[in-house]
């Protein structure tokens, strides 16, 4: 996800030039993981940019900042339309958003409750990580040697800095073993999710996901899924999975706002089905793609034109 610069990035209130959106050395969240963040994509549709179910990430961002104790400057419409407006003034079509607050410079402790907190919102042109190619053949996953963290460790369902040191060690096991992404157990050992990815599979013809208590982040496009999953009429699962279950599912496949809707092909080097697309993931795949494009009407009104 390379970072390609634009003009202008939102913080604090205003929009300041690019380059001149800094931050001291000093600051609290860089030290300890104290920060919350989104990740938000606007797509280009036949009528112009539209960023994609805006206010599920922003009421994530705040519920995360409750759960954490970060108490914001800012009320939800002011972020929801400071969003908007980063990404009109930035010119994008096609781009990757950022929202991020975190306790700011003031205050070195762990407990740094009188520390201001800083709010920004960063965006850039991106396309995504994945083809056409991924979409249609899959990815190779396995599964890793790390957890994800005991639910009463870290808050899992909050989009926490801190908590991603797991998924970058999630990510890098994967990477140094020949595999595209990594699949996490929860601390009971059932499966959790990807380093940054929500995972479904069929299984006797039924789409299974793990539970919100799997230690999983409660993914928008998770959500997304199981929402058109209910309009197309395909039945829904949400129970713990057995690793065992990933090894004779019919198909498998990642959610999340970067990965979109993406087929696992192998999981551990053992083919999942016929080791390519499945039938449900296809559907699933056609309706996503199909209300980003408008040949599908977008009924829940996910899009929101910037
Ligand atoms: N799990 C984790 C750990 C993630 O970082 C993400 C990406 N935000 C997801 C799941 C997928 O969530 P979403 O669909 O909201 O992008």
């Amino acid at each position: 996800m390379k970072l390609i610069p634009s003009t202008y990035v939102w913080m604090n209130g205003e929009l300041v030039p690019w380059d001149r959106a800094r931050i001291h050395v000093l600051t609290h969240g860089l030290h300890y993981g104290s920060s919350v963040f989104e990740g938000i994509r606007a797509y280009a549709t036949a009528t112009g940019t539209a960023v994609l179910a805006l206010d599920a990430h922003v009421l994530r961002f705040f519920q995360s900042c409750k759960i954490i104790g970060l108490a914001l400057p800012f009320a939800p419409d002011e972020i929801r339309e400071a969003i908007l407006e980063t990404v009109r003034r930035n010119g994008h079509d096609n781009c990757y958003i950022r929202p991020i607050a975190f306790r700011g410079y003031g205050s070195l402790g762990v407990f740094a409750d009188d520390s201001p907190v800083d709010v920004a919102i960063g965006t850039f042109p991106w396309q995504g990580h994945f083809g056409p190619d991924a979409r249609e053949k899959g990815i190779e996953v396995g599964v890793s040697s790390w957890r994800r963290m005991a639910p009463d460790t870290l808050p899992a369902m909050a989009k926490v800095a801190g908590n991603y040191v797991n998924s970058q060690l999630v990510a890098a096991e994967a990477r140094a073993n020949g595999f595209h992404e990594g699949l996490v157990l929860d601390v009971a050992g059932y499966v959790s999710e990807g380093s940054g990815q929500n995972l479904f599979l069929v299984h006797g013809g039924r789409l299974h996901t793990p539970p919100v208590g799997a230690s999983i982040l409660a993914g928008v496009t998770r959500s997304l899924v199981l929402q058109m999953a209910a309009d197309l009429s395909i039945p829904v699962v949400q129970m713990r999975i057995p690793r065992e279950m990933l090894y004779i599912c019919e198909e498998a496949f990642l959610s999340g706002t970067a990965a979109e809707i993406l087929p696992i092909r192998s999981v551990d080097r053992k083919p999942v089905g016929s080791a390519s697309r499945g039938p449900i993931t296809t559907r699933l795949q056609e309706r996503f793609f199909g209300i980003l494009s408008g040949e599908h009407a977008d009924t829940h009104r996910w899009l929101t034109a910037v």
